[in-house]
């Protein structure tokens, strides 16, 4: 059987958030990492996203909170408005990583990617772009793993971070496919409007649409349309659409309808959430991330969650002597927070599309209470 620590080799599949987590956390450790990405370099999908308390105190813990700060835009209120306009709400969310840091921050992606991406090259993580796993021999020890490159690695450790349509979860046969919810979420770029200094949800008849600033100069406008078809827009109609969807909104959604000006700065996706039910874990070979347990985006937990994994894996790792152990130990202890999570996500797009919006805020706030919980 392979000891922790003496054959610390570790191929991780997928360099996004879970994946550039769990390599800096290992590579810590004295591991030496190898990532397959099947992306090209510098590719990262979507515009910006919502780094709440629990996922700032995880970077903090790699010591990259205050680069993802000074790249992105702190802040630490999320101000809730009703259908005519009135706010109804200010949430002040606690500050996670002490009194004179901010609460969350707005980070654009690529912004993001590029703090974790140096942080593990300067550990020496090695990735590798546009390959991908295609094979993986999960009951041998060491773990032998095919990349499409044609070359072969028998590594201590294969994490599968390769997010919510992960193809390493097929390989080690613990199959479950996203649940689909009739929900769209739009994104698009916008500058900052002087007023946006936290974040702003807008409650509408038929959905909801909010503002996150990213840094001085940025913003993302969301919105959350209900019943929507899973159908794929040519890309000249994005911003059209969703200037008609924010039509119906009142008060400052009037001004930020305004500022989608072009279709390149928007995208459009569906909400999906994935938890798989059963072991995240086969042998020597491990889910992490979107792979193992996908929020609803309304949740902005999903990156907390993945930074967390990529901590607790390194940490179990360290506390047992044998790769299966610390995995078994992993799943066991992140299972009860991840489900939690997910399952509250699902209720709270259900309250969504069925136009209740008040009763799913106290959802969303013990999303937030759950995760600012020690991970
Ligand atoms: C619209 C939207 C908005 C969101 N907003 C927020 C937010 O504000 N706050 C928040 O905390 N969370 C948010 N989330 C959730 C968050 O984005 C995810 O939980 C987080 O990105 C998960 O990280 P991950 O590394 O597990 O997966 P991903 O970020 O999906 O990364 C997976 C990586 O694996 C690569 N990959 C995929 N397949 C393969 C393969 N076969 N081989 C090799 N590489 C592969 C991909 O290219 C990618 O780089 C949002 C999600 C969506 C969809």
């Amino acid at each position: 059987m392979e000891n922790c620590r003496d054959a610390r080799t570790a191929v991780i599949v997928g360099a996004g958030v879970a994946g550039l987590a769990a390599a800096i956390a290992l590579a810590r450790e004295g591991w030496q990492v190898e990532i397959a990405e099947a992306g090209p370099p510098e590719a990262a999908s979507g515009w910006g996203l919502c780094l709440t308390g629990p996922s700032l105190r995880a970077l903090d813990e790699l010591g990259l909170a205050d680069a993802c700060l000074a790249e992105g835009y702190g802040m630490s209120t999320i101000t809730r408005v009703d259908v005519r306009g009135e706010p109804v709400d200010e949430v002040r969310l606690p500050r996670l990583i002490g009194a004179r840091r901010p609460a969350m921050a707005g980070i654009a992606r690529p912004a993001l990617y590029r703090v974790l991406r140096a942080e593990a090259e300067r550990r020496g993580v090695v990735i590798r772009h546009q390959v991908t796993v295609t094979a993986v021999d999960p009951e041998r020890e060491p773990v032998r793993v095919r990349l499409s490159d044609g070359t072969v690695r028998h590594a201590a450790l294969l994490v599968g971070a390769d997010g919510i349509r992960s193809s390493t979860r097929g390989l080690l046969g613990l199959e479950t496919s996203p649940g689909c919810h009739g929900q769209m979420v739009w994104r698009a770029l916008v500058p900052r409007p002087p007023w946006a200094t936290g974040i702003h949800e807008f409650a509408g008849k038929a959905g909801t649409a909010g503002l996150v600033p990213l840094s001085d100069g940025q913003a993302y406008v969301f919105l959350t349309e209900n019943g929507a078809e899973r159908s794929v827009l040519p890309d000249a109609e994005l911003a059209p659409r969703l200037r008609r969807l924010l039509a119906p909104f009142p008060d400052r959604v009037e001004e930020l309808r305004a500022l989608v000006s072009t279709s390149e700065s928007v995208v459009r996706r569906p909400v999906l959430t994935m938890l798989v039910a059963g072991a995240w874990n086969r042998g020597n070979s491990v889910l992490i991330g979107d792979a193992a347990h996908a929020p609803a985006p309304q949740t902005a937990g999903g990156a907390a969650l993945a930074v967390e994994d990529g901590l607790v894996l390194a940490r179990e790792l360290g506390r047992h002597e044998s790769v299966g152990a610390a995995l078994r130990a992993f799943a066991g202890r992140r299972a009860r927070r991840c489900r939690t999570l997910v399952e509250t996500s699902v209720a709270i797009v259900r309250l969504e599309r069925a136009r209740r919006h008040h009763a799913a805020y106290p959802l969303v706030d013990s999303c937030h209470r759950l995760m600012a919980e020690p991970a």
